[in-house]
């Protein structure tokens, strides 16, 4: 890979995505690690120079803020005229939100709109070539369709027409069923042994993310000029990072590589649509 090979990572300061970044840079990827603090990015890419990669650049990035997405996409534009790789690593989990319907707002804002903002903004941008514009979204298992317990909710999200409003609509409702306190009641993932509201909206977050993955790669594959982008969602596994609280088993170095795997990948084994962990596929 050449340094003219542009990737971007959203959320690239800490835990998993400064691991991506790292990895990518070391891979001769000229990469852009993006944060929402300007200080804490400028700091993470500093270290990362010193460490011996002049290939990582900083700008800031709030994946909730579409000024703040605006500014990257015409930086990017300008400075390297497009992009390959984006990486959407950034994600929230609401332990410690005091209110449980803002958490849930938050991070549904995060992990399913902010996602689809920034690749949105930026998928103009990422050029369609023979080694493939790749799309990676940082998921998590806890999306997987297996725990909604509602057939009617799972029907929803995994009909083969899906459209992207619908998906919408399934994360709104989550969001009403919140205020409402019908978590439990209309079906909603719980995750065993904590609290429910915690962990549904995360995982509902990823849910929609990877919804949104199939959707998104069903358009890319039905390009008039074929196929030429791929979108995949990937599981990290249990990682030893903040939002793991450190408890995870796996290191950063474990926990990225499945990303980085894909987003290197020779383009005719790259896969397109699919959900992977520990470089495997693995059920939506
Ligand atoms: P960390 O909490 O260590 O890092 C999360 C990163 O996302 C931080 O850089 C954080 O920035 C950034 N971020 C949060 N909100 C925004 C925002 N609005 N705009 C831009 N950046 C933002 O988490 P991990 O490294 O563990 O998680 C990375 C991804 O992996 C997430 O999507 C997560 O859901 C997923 N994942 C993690 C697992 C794990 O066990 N760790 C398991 C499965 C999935 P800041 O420092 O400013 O808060």
């Amino acid at each position: 890979w050449s340094n003219e090979t542009i990737a971007v990572v959203t959320g690239g300061n800490k835990g998993i995505g400064l691991e991506i970044v790292s990895q990518l840079a070391k891979n001769g990827v000229t990469t852009i690690l993006t944060a929402r603090n300007v200080d804490r990015g400028q700091l993470a890419v500093d270290q990362l120079r010193a460490k011996g990669l002049p290939n990582v650049a900083f700008h800031q990035l709030d994946v909730t803020d579409s000024k703040s997405i605006e500014n990257l996409a015409v930086w990017i534009k300008q400075q390297h005229g497009g992009l390959d790789i984006l990486i959407n690593n950034a994600g929230i989990i609401s332990y410690f939100h005091k209110d449980k319907k803002q958490g849930a707002m938050d991070v549904v804002a995060t992990n399913y709109y902010g996602v689809k903002k920034v690749t949105k903004s930026l998928l103009p941008l990422i050029r369609p070539s023979e080694a493939f514009g790749r799309i990676i979204n940082v998921s998590s298992r806890t999306g997987q369709l297996q725990v909604l317990r509602s057939q009617e909710l799972k029907e929803v999200v995994s009909a083969e027409m899906l459209i992207e409003s619908v998906i919408d609509s399934f994360v709104e409702n989550f969001l009403a069923d919140v205020s409402t306190g019908q978590i439990i009641s209309k079906g909603w993932p719980i995750i065993e042994g904590r609290g429910p509201e915690a962990y549904s909206d995360y995982s509902v977050s990823k849910i929609a993310l990877n919804a949104y993955t199939r959707v998104l790669a069903g358009e890319l594959m039905s390009r008039a000029d074929g196929p030429k982008i791929s979108v995949n969602a990937i599981c990290p596994g249990y990682t030893n990072t903040d939002m793991s609280l450190g408890l995870g088993k796996k290191t950063v170095g474990e926990g990225a590589d499945t990303a980085v795997w894909l987003a290197l990948l020779p383009p005719s084994e790259l896969p397109c649509g699919k959900f992977l962990a520990e470089r495997a596929e693995v059920p939506f």
